[in-house]
C-alpha cells in the first residue's frame, strides 16, 4: 500500500467516524511521519524555515518599555522556534516519563482517567480537539485545577497535510481560543493529528507560541486491544524521557481507562517520575 493509499484510508476512516453520532475526534495513527515508534519514520524533507516575523508592538505597549535608545525593547517577548520536526521525547534528570491522552475530552472516559491520575497525584498532558473541548469545558477547567497540561490537537482532527495554510491556521487558532476560555491559558504545545506534520503546521504552531510534541511509545489503544496489551506496550517502552501516546476519546476507550489503572502504579513502583514537560526542556 502506498503512503497515499494509506492516508486515503485514514481519511475514509475519519469520515466513517464522523458519520456516527457518538464518534467525534478520531484516534491518531502512529508514526506516519515523525514519531519514534521503532521503525525509521518516513519524514518529509523540509526546507529550512525562516524565523517568524517579530510582531510589532502596539504603540501603547511600546510606551511602557524603558526608553534606553533605539532598537527593540530589552524585554522582547520570547519567540517560539520554528522546528523542522516534532519533539519525540523529553529530556530531564532521572527516570522521567510523560503520559499523553489525545482527541478528547470525552465525558465517558476523561473523568475516569483524571480520577486515576489524582489518586496517584500524577500530572499528564491532554491534547484536546476544539470540537470536543467546546462542549466539555468543565473537563478542561478540571484539568487546570488539577495541574495537568492541555495541548492543541486542532479543532476537527483533520489531516493537516491536505489543508490550505488558512484552514490549518483556523483549526489551530479556534482551538487555542476555546482552551484559553476553559483552561485559563493558551496552550504551549501542539500535536498534529495522525502525527502528520508539515512546514505550515510547524510555522503556524510557532507563531501561536506552541512547541510540537509527538511521542515515543504508541499504545495503539485506538485499535481497541485488550487492556493488558496496552499495559504491556507501556511497560516494554518505559525508559527515561519517553512520551506515551494514548487516547481518551475517538471510540470505546474503556480499555485505555483500565490499562492506566494498571500501568501507572507499576511505573511509579519501578521508580518512574510521571510529569509534564516544561518548555525549557525543549
Ligand atoms: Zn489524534
Amino acid at each position: 500500500m502506498t503512503k497515499d493509499q494509506f492516508l486515503t484510508r485514514l481519511l475514509s476512516r475519519r469520515r466513517a467516524l464522523l458519520a456516527g453520532a457518538a464518534a467525534v475526534g478520531a484516534a491518531g495513527t502512529a508514526g506516519l511521519f515523525a514519531a519514534g515508534t521503532g521503525d525509521t519514520p518516513k519524514r518529509p524533507v523540509l526546507p529550512a524555515a525562516a524565523p517568524p516575523a517579530r510582531r510589532p508592538l502596539k504603540p501603547s505597549a511600546y510606551r511602557l518599555q524603558p526608553l534606553t535608545g533605539y532598537g527593540p525593547p530589552r524585554a522582547a517577548p520570547r519567540r517560539t522556534l520554528v522546528r523542522h520536526e516534532p519533539l519525540l521525547k523529553v529530556s530531564g534528570r532521572g527516570r522521567t516519563m510523560v503520559l499523553t491522552f489525545d482527541d478528547g475530552p470525552d465525558p465517558r472516559y476523561t473523568p475516569d482517567i483524571l480520577d486515576t491520575l489524582a489518586e496517584y497525584d500524577v500530572r499528564a498532558m491532554f491534547f484536546v480537539c476544539g470540537e470536543m473541548a467546546v462542549g466539555n469545558k468543565d473537563l478542561l477547567t478540571r484539568m487546570s485545577d488539577e495541574g495537568h497540561t492541555v495541548g492543541n490537537h486542532t479543532w476537527s482532527h483533520p489531516l493537516l497535510t491536505r489543508l490550505s495554510r488558512g484552514r490549518i491556521r483556523s483549526e489551530m487558532e479556534r482551538t487555542c481560543d476555546v482552551i484559553e476560555e476553559a483552561y485559563g491559558e493558551r496552550p504551549q504545545w501542539f500535536r498534529a493529528p495522525y502525527g502528520a506534520w508539515n512546514r505550515a503546521a510547524f510555522q503556524l504552531g510557532a507563531e501561536l507560541g506552541m512547541e510540537p510534541l509527538a511521542w515515543t511509545v504508541d499504545t495503539l489503544d485506538w485499535t481497541a486491544p485488550a487492556a493488558r496489551t496496552i499495559v504491556g506496550r507501556v511497560e516494554n517502552g518505559a525508559a527515561p524521557g519517553v512520551v506515551v501516546l494514548s487516547h481518551d476519546a475517538g471510540g470505546d476507550r474503556s480499555q485505555s481507562v483500565r490499562a492506566l489503572r494498571d500501568y501507572l502504579p507499576q511505573l511509579l513502583d519501578s521508580g518512574y517520575h510521571i510529569t509534564v514537560p516544561r518548555r525549557h526542556y525543549a
